[in-house]
């Protein structure tokens, strides 16, 4: 009998079994995959953006996406990114920031699966791995009203009054992702929030993208934007073209809001007012229309852009102002809409998932079915690209140890 068995190993199961350790508990750890925690080895390059100094713990929605980004705020606000700063710090686990609040590990992602092994350690944590779980059952336990789960795996039958579910989501399966923790929260009548791939690289069909296929490789800082007036999502953010569709960090985060069947807007020079950069160049250069847009282009786009107006492959002083403002025009507003995404096996993570209306925000334990608990990627909570994933594993995982322990 174990007083807590948490499924999947990875970042949220890793720090909910530590914490829930060090509180007093006897907790069994399973995963299905022979190593542990193999996103956070994968993760930012592998050096694990573990979280994000601008988290607003106030204002979830500005960082997290699901069916009520709020559902968050109170597991965010008790654990929060300086609590998993002051962990790395105290086993003396150097890190730096990159951009826009993005910490890394100095030296390897394999430093921080060594601290949470550490962790666990102190809390006396049972590991079974490589371990299937064939099925669960649940019956009451008898004085306390409460439930208990039995747990069938192929070492054997356990039992437990807390079962949390930390099985992640769909995206790369060839590193142990399945649908367990979905079929499971089926299992109990659970609503579920529709999935989908996110944080993940768009895609368009061969025709449309055949003028552009030619560019990649090729990156460069643009504002991304999707959604109807009302609903605006926008980035500032690289963009990477690519032979299939187009990625880099701007299309990543816009991924996570973008619907099938809408136009993405991008403007591939922020900042600047290109009608008016082309109607002073006309009147002082000679320059190729292509060349004049190189200053502020790479060149192999500024090419690009033009070859497909005839009209404009000649010096700027003779081109026609209507022309160079059709440039302007689709320089600043590109409107383009991909006809799918790369998928899970390309995805970060997985939007949608279990509903967080069924779970308590304090607890993740779930309403209607006492002792059940979800966290991490397995909830429909999903983080923008840049560590906020990772703070919400780390968070989730320490509210639902928080209350386990104080039961
Ligand atoms: P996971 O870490 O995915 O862990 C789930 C565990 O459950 C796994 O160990 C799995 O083997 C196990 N499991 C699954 N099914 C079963 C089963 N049937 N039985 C038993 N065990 C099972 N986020 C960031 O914040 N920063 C980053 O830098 C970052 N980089 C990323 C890079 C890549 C390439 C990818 C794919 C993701 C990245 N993410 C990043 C997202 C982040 O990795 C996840 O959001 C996070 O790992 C979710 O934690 P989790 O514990 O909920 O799930």
């Amino acid at each position: 009998m174990f007083d807590a068995i948490i499924i999947g190993a990875g970042a949220a199961g890793l720090f909910c079994a530590a914490q829930a350790g060090q509180r007093g508990l006897k907790v069994l750890l399973i995963d299905h995959a022979a190593k542990v925690a193999e996103k956070i080895r994968i993760s930012g390059g592998g050096r694990c953006n573990f979280t994000n100094r601008d988290l607003d713990v106030r204002a979830p929605h500005k960082h997290f996406v699901g069916q009520n980004p709020q559902f968050c705020r109170s597991a965010l606000s008790r654990f929060t990114p300086a609590d998993f700063i002051a962990l790395m710090d105290k086993h003396g686990i150097a890190h730096h920031e990159k951009h826009k609040g993005q910490l890394f590990a100095d030296r390897s992602a394999e430093d921080i699966i060594a601290m949470l092994l550490a962790e666990c350690a102190d809390g006396g944590v049972q590991h079974w791995q490589p371990c299937q779980v064939k099925s669960i059952d649940v019956s009451p336990s008898g004085s306390d009203g409460g439930e208990s789960y039995q747990i069938e795996t192929e070492r054997g039958r356990v039992q437990t009054p807390n079962l949390v579910i930390a099985s992640g989501g769909l995206s790369i399966p060839k590193i142990g992702a399945s649908d367990f923790g979905y079929r499971l929260a089926q299992q109990f009548r659970l609503p579920l929030v529709e999935r989908t791939p996110g944080l993940v690289p768009l895609t368009f069909d061969g025709a449309s993208w055949q003028p552009y296929a030619e560019l990649a490789g090729l990156a460069l800082p643009v504002e991304i934007s999707t959604g109807s007036k009302k609903e605006r999502v926008s980035f500032h953010e690289d963009l990477l073209f690519t032979h299939r569709g187009l990625s880099g960090p701007a299309v990543l985060q816009i991924s996570s809001y973008w619907k099938p069947g809408t136009p993405l807007q991008i403007n591939l020079l922020p900042g600047v007012d290109m009608a008016q950069v082309l109607s002073e160049a006309k009147l002082h250069s000679r320059k190729l229309v292509a060349n004049e847009l190189a200053a502020h282009l790479p060149a192999r786009l500024a090419d690009a852009w033009v070859a497909r107006m005839p009209e404009l492959q000649r010096p700027i002083n003779e081109a026609g102002d209507k022309a160079l403002l059709r440039l302007a025009e689709r320089l600043m507003r590109w409107e383009i809409t991909p006809t799918g995404t790369e998928g899970y096996k390309k995805a970060e993570v997985t939007l949608g998932g279990v509903d967080t209306k069924v779970l308590s925000q304090q607890s993740m334990e779930c309403k209607t079915q006492p002792g059940l608990f979800f966290i991490g990627e397995v909830v429909d909570i999903t983080g923008w690209l840049g560590g906020y994933n990772f703070q919400w594993a780390w968070a989730s995982a320490h509210a639902c140890a928080q209350a386990m322990a104080e039961k």
